[in-house]
């Protein structure tokens, strides 16, 4: 498989599951399947109408939603994957810091009407670096980790496929 660059989702998949992680990079889409997405799709679109800086793309690589004065800002429905969210926000943080932009960073979860405010220091910067390096290590694995059962499954866009394919020891 050709080299493929590590970016922002990538990293939220890795927190959520690495086989999720997997699939992904390896071309196996059914991010079409989910409603969610397709919600989190319009969500994007109608986020930030007074934010100048809006849906960002940097190096080609990674997108972010907006750069608004010191933050970069992410809008999210719940803070059901707040892990995995607070890794991807760093993951930016630490993107834009290499190029010498230094921004905090702010997601605001719309169904909870809150805002997470996260700084990047140094011990984020050794998670995302760590984070990367483990997502480049699973890319690179010829076969996908096994299914695992998390909370999560049931709202992921792969569901159908990894439940129809395999079956968990608990249910043999
Ligand atoms: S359904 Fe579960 S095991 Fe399969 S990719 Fe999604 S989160 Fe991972």
């Amino acid at each position: 498989m050709q080299e493929k660059t590590i970016g922002g989702v990538d990293i939220h998949y890795l927190s959520l599951c690495k086989r999720k992680l997997w699939l992904y990079k390896h071309g196996i889409s059914m991010e079409n399947e989910s409603d969610r997405v397709a919600e989190g799709k319009v969500l994007h679109e109608m986020a930030y109408p007074r934010v100048e800086k809006r849906e960002i793309l940097i190096d080609n690589a990674f997108k972010i939603d907006a750069i608004d004065g010191e933050y970069v800002r992410e809008v999210k429905l719940s803070s059901r994957m707040k892990d995995s969210d607070k890794m991807q926000m760093l993951f930016y943080l630490y993107q834009l810091e290499r190029k010498g932009v230094k921004k905090k960073g702010l997601i605001s979860y719309t169904k909870e009407k809150r805002t997470l405010e996260m700084a990047l220091g140094e011990k984020e910067k050794r998670q995302v670096k760590q984070a990367i390096a483990e997502a480049y290590e699973v890319t690179k694995q010829p076969k996908p980790p096994v299914v695992k059962k998390l909370p999560y499954c049931k709202k992921c866009a792969y569901y159908t496929f990894c439940y129809a394919l395999e079956v968990d020891e608990d249910d043999a």
